[in-house]
């Protein structure tokens, strides 16, 4: 099977690329004791890039790196590029919802429009080292109300357009057909495939 190195330490998402490619083994990077780079590009398409250039440089396997968050335009765009440590370095979920619950609430809203984005950049794939790079993105309402034990991060606030459901309430296989990453991922094959 086809090795594929995923620059990330995020179990939630690891076992999302899986599900979306199972034509391929994803092993994470800590698998070679690879640790996450900085985060210091000015977007998530620098980012993604950072990320696999790293895994890649390091194993010399193909490797695939993402950059994602959510982005909710009425306060400003944030979480955005620091939605997994908008409450801190070291912050968990929990503790960035209840940031981003406490932001809203300042503000007095209880929903408001909101979308994620995530860009996805492959290296090394089909024996070339040119970056392949594709984005996805879903939109919905981020609202004060958590439902749902399911996904990550922000899932249990976020409800995407046309569903009563939030991410952490979807089954996985609609969550990974209609989210940012699923629609980056699907870009990302058809691309390689016709390559
Ligand atoms: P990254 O690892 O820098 O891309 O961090 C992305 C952060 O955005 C995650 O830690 C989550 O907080 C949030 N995020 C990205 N994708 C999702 C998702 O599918 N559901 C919930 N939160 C997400």
């Amino acid at each position: 099977m086809y090795k594929l190195i995923i620059a990330s330490s995020n179990k939630g998402k690891i076992s999302e690329f899986q599900r979306i490619l199972p034509d391929f083994e994803c092993i994470p990077q800590s698998d070679f004791n690879i640790t996450n780079v900085d985060e210091i590009g000015k977007n998530f398409e620098e980012n993604a890039i950072l990320k696999a250039k790293n895994a890649f440089t390091k194993t010399n396997l193909p490797s695939l790196g993402d950059d994602s968050g959510l982005i909710v335009p009425e306060i400003n765009g944030e979480p955005g590029l620091y939605s997994a440590r908008y409450a801190g370095k070291n912050a968990t979920d929990l503790d960035n919802r209840k940031k981003l619950i406490s932001e809203l609430k300042k503000r007095k809203i209880e929903s408001t429009y909101a979308y994620f984005f995530c860009c996805i950049v492959a290296v090394g794939v089909n024996n070339k080292e040119d970056l392949v790079i594709c984005n996805g993105k879903v939109e919905g309402e981020v609202k004060i109300f958590e439902r749902g034990e399911k996904g990550f991060g922000y899932d249990p606030m976020f409800y995407p357009r046309g569903y009563n459901e939030s991410f952490a309430e979807l089954n996985s296989l609609i969550k990974n057909k209609i989210s940012h990453r699923g629609v980056a991922l699907r870009n990302l094959t058809r691309k390689l495939n016709s390559t």
